[in-house]
């Protein structure tokens, strides 16, 4: 068995909780909170944090992110349950759901994002970087980074 199977996030090693990243970078988008929503609803933009290189996704600064971005979350295995605000297609979320990995995640085709991008999972190309963004971010809500495939 996959060591996301047969592993609790408390005992996979840093490589491999860093590995079930999927590379997405949803997460890395700004979001809204709807305040007359009382489930109070995250819309997703496709505006993205200033660290996210836009073309593939990626952050330019992983390592040192929370220094530039303080509000960055980092996922934890003692956060990863509360992680109600990230794509539903997370692979932290999704295992920490018991949803397990989907079909097109890197782990399961040999580490390549083929699949993932293939699947729409990626915001690479599809998003602008906050610093070039001078519109209403309310102007910018997007829904396809709520899909989800398996
Ligand atoms: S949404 Fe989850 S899987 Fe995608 S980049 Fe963010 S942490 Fe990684």
């Amino acid at each position: 068995m996959p060591f996301w199977q047969r592993k609790s996030f408390a005992q996979m090693t840093h490589a491999e909780w860093e590995s079930l990243c999927d590379g997405c970078g949803k997460c890395c988008l700004h979001k809204l909170i709807d305040s007359d929503d009382e489930d109070d609803t995250v819309h997703y933009t496709d505006v993205s944090c200033v660290l996210l290189k836009t073309d593939t996704a990626r952050c330019s600064n992983y390592a040192e992110r929370t220094q530039f971005v303080p509000d960055c979350v980092v996922i934890t295995p003692q956060n990863v349950y509360e992680l109600d605000f990230m794509p539903t297609s997370c692979a932290y979320r999704r295992l920490a759901e018991g949803r397990g990995l989907p079909s097109w995640h890197p782990l399961r085709n040999d580490g390549s994002r083929n699949a993932m991008i293939a699947a729409g999972m990626s915001a690479a190309g599809r998003v602008q970087n906050e610093n070039e963004v001078h519109e209403d971010l309310e102007l910018r809500i997007v829904t396809w980074p709520l899909r989800d495939r398996n």
